[in-house]
């Protein structure tokens, strides 16, 4: 067997799926070739207090949004970024050196931005490993330039503005491959009718429904944004229900679950089957979080997005409304009334959209990547 180990960080759900997407396609197609464990790098192999990063993420990206925004604009700057890299490394050596002693890995994938310089130094210069290095973005179009590191075996992305920035950085076109983002395999499995699916979740088979997410964390004015909906839908007579994901946001959860709406309203906390409750769907109101933005094309869901976060979902936002695959907008009434639109004498754009979205859906990406990298494993 050989020893796989995937490098990820909780900052957002996004590279958590992307992780945990490829370890079942390992495990579908691979599991008499490899074996494969995951680790949070950052928090578990790095000293306090860069071990508190990933749990700040959330804090950063919705009440200090100038502080991330200074941070990201600064990692696009490599007179900042090479001198501040190689201060991280060496402050983390000793505990992330520790991670490749331990799993003595034979393969390392990494799914986060964070997670190249570092620890490819660190492999090759304090341990003298030569195994090989993957990166896999889990970003869609607005990629940070420290993803990419010329020293990487393969380097997977999703889009083609991710291949221009990969050579920018200095990659070679064998090294990099366009493959789509890595979604969970349940993602390309046939779906049933949407009546049958509604009717699984509980949910009336019969209304149009709107699935409204904010990503892993259930980030943004979800419960703001959810209220205009309901309130827009019941007074312009539409026949909608609502289903409100919250994720990990428990404390949202609870105080939507305990509203009265004018509308059928699902609440839910954070779901395992996403896949069935995009196919039991119409649309999707999300930020822009590129793993949501991928699964919602797989699934031919048109997208109305609410916000994004500064700096890495920014590209999407053109990437979904210059598709015509959805619409964007930060406010809340207005969403609302683009949503009721969808729902009543637009509904044959809402079809449209989502029959473009489909089209553009990577299904198979995640198995494109297992798949490339067990042949690099073959040499
Ligand atoms: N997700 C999930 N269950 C939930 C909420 C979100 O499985 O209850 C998944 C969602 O399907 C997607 C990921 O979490 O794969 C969110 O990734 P995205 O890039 O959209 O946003 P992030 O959370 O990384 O900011």
């Amino acid at each position: 067997m050989q020893r796989v180990l995937i490098l990820m960080s909780d900052t957002g759900g996004g590279h958590r799926a992307s992780a945990q997407a490829l370890m079942g396609v390992f495990a579908e197609r691979y599991a008499d070739r490899f074996d494969v464990q995951m680790i949070d790098l950052w928090r578990h192999y790095t000293p306090w207090p860069i071990n508190q990063v990933p749990k700040s993420y959330r804090t950063l990206v919705t009440d200090a949004v100038w502080l991330w925004k200074m941070a990201w604009r600064a990692s696009e700057k490599e007179f900042l970024t090479e001198p501040s890299l190689r201060l991280v490394g060496r402050l983390v050596r000793k505990a992330m050196c520790r991670a490749f002693i331990e799993y003595q890995p034979d393969l390392v994938i990494s799914v986060h931005p964070l997670m190249q310089h570092a620890p490819l130094h660190l492999i090759r210069h304090q341990l003298g490993m030569t195994i090989p290095f993957v990166t896999v973005v889990t970003d869609l179009v607005s990629i940070a330039p420290i993803w990419y590191h010329p020293g990487v075996a393969l380097c997977f992305v999703a889009s083609e503005e991710a291949v221009r920035r990969a050579r920018r950085a200095g990659l070679r076109d064998d090294q990099i491959r366009l493959c789509g983002l890595p979604i969970r395999p349940a993602f390309s499995r046939p779906v049933g009718e949407k009546t049958d699916l509604r009717l699984a979740l509980s949910l009336d088979a019969d209304r149009l429904t709107a699935l409204l997410v904010g990503g892993g964390e259930g980030m943004g004015p979800v419960g703001d944004i959810a209220r205009s909906i309901a309130e827009r839908l019941a007074a312009d007579g539409r026949h909608a229900q609502l289903v409100i994901i919250c994720g990990r946001n428990e404390e949202l959860r609870q105080k939507l679950a305990a509203q009265r709406w004018p509308i059928p309203v699902r609440v839910e906390g954070f779901v395992q089957n996403m896949p069935d409750w995009m196919a039991a769907s119409d649309c999707v109101v999300t930020k822009a979080g590129p793993g949501t933005i991928a699964e919602a094309l797989i699934c031919g869901l048109p997208i109305l997005l609410s916000g994004f976060v500064p700096g890495q979902e920014e590209g999407n936002v053109p990437f979904v409304v210059d598709n015509d695959v959805g619409a964007y907008s930060n406010k809340r009434t207005e969403i609302a009334a683009i949503l009721s639109r969808w729902f009543g004498p637009e509904q044959a754009k809402l079809a449209q959209m989502g029959v473009k979205a489909k089209s553009m859906g990577r299904p198979q990406a995640t198995f494109e990547i297992v798949d490339e990298i067990a042949k690099l494993m073959e040499k």
